[in-house]
């Protein structure tokens, strides 16, 4: 059977290429601002690890907030519902480094993809696994087939340099006991996860196993058919900071963003996607990014309504 994939791709890029406006890559950490908003990449990943791709799809970049899909997984995986009582799953309608929550929900944080709620989890894989960012890089280049995987330390070092907000959060948290790695561990742990480095080509292949139902690269079970849906369903509902509402109108896919300008998309039983390019619009998500997810499913009628 011919790739049906990648002409498909060839043709979104070459519609992105005349597409104006790319809007801006994030500037809050500096080490980020230097990405040229002109680039851009997309894979699609078979769910036997096969990956078509075109563009900018083998240069890595930052993973920055995707890396929370993963962290989830692992600790649902690990743990099970008990999660549940530490993070809830309801989209936040505030933005994703917001603290105003918290306050008012006694230090249990909306979502798992707020930072807040992202803090938790890292938190609870950090004492599951003893070290949340080696657990994390574990799985990354086992499912991406990419032992080279590894962390930007310069972008770790850029967030430490430049992370009040996210300190001011952990510690908030911490003080309702919701959190308890000392806090400058846990701020390095999660600083590195969001410090991760991969192609489109790499997280495309790394979200198979949502497209799998939960099962590895390597035929494992990494979490049941009815975890997977949840992670999913928490992908589509809060996965794109607070336009998850827009998102899922425009692409109809679960789907996590990262203000280094990637998305991750899973058609579930069918193929997981990246995409990338570093201008973002004012809510965080990649401009070019999201037009390109918007026109695959446009061309190839696979969403998930
Ligand atoms: N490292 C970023 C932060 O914590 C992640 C933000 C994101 O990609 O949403 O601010």
């Amino acid at each position: 059977m011919p790739p049906f994939f990648q002409p498909v791709i060839d043709r979104i890029a070459a519609d992105i290429a005349t597409a104006p406006g790319r809007g801006r890559p994030a500037d809050y950490i500096p080490a980020l601002a230097e990405a040229d908003p002109q680039r851009f990449g997309m894979a699609v990943a078979e769910l036997d690890g096969t990956v078509y791709g075109v563009g900018d799809w083998q240069q890595p970049f930052s993973a920055q907030s995707i890396t929370k899909v993963f962290t989830l997984a692992l600790v649902l995986s690990l743990e099970g519902e008990t999660l549940w009582e530490h993070v809830g799953r309801e989209p936040s309608g505030n933005p994703f480094n917001s603290l105003v929550q918290l306050e008012y929900e006694h230090g249990i944080p909306r979502n798992p993809f707020i930072n807040a709620g992202a803090l938790v989890v890292t938190d609870r894989l950090h004492r599951l696994t003893g070290n949340a960012s080696g657990a994390l890089q574990e799985f990354l280049r086992a499912e991406s087939s990419n032992p080279l995987l590894d962390f930007d330390e310069r972008v770790t070092a850029s967030e430490t340099a430049h992370g009040d907000r996210n300190a001011a959060l952990a510690h908030f948290i911490a003080s309702y006991g919701n959190i308890t790695t000392p806090v400058p561990e846990l701020l390095h742990q999660y600083f590195r996860q969001c410090a991760a480095e991969a192609s489109c080509a790499d997280l495309a292949r790394a979200a198979g196993f949502l497209a799998r139902h939960g099962i590895r690269a390597d035929g494992s079970v990494l979490l049941s058919r009815s975890k997977a849906k949840q992670v999913n369903a928490v992908m589509l509902t809060c996965g794109t900071y607070d336009a998850a509402g827009d998102f899922a109108y425009r692409v109809g896919l679960p789907g996590k963003s990262g203000v280094g300008g990637g998305i991750i998309a899973v058609v579930p039983g069918r193929c997981s996607l990246c995409v990338w390019s570093p201008g973002l619009d004012e809510r965080g998500n990649s401009v070019a990014g999201v037009a390109a997810l918007d026109r695959f499913t446009t061309l190839t009628g696979l969403s998930v309504f």
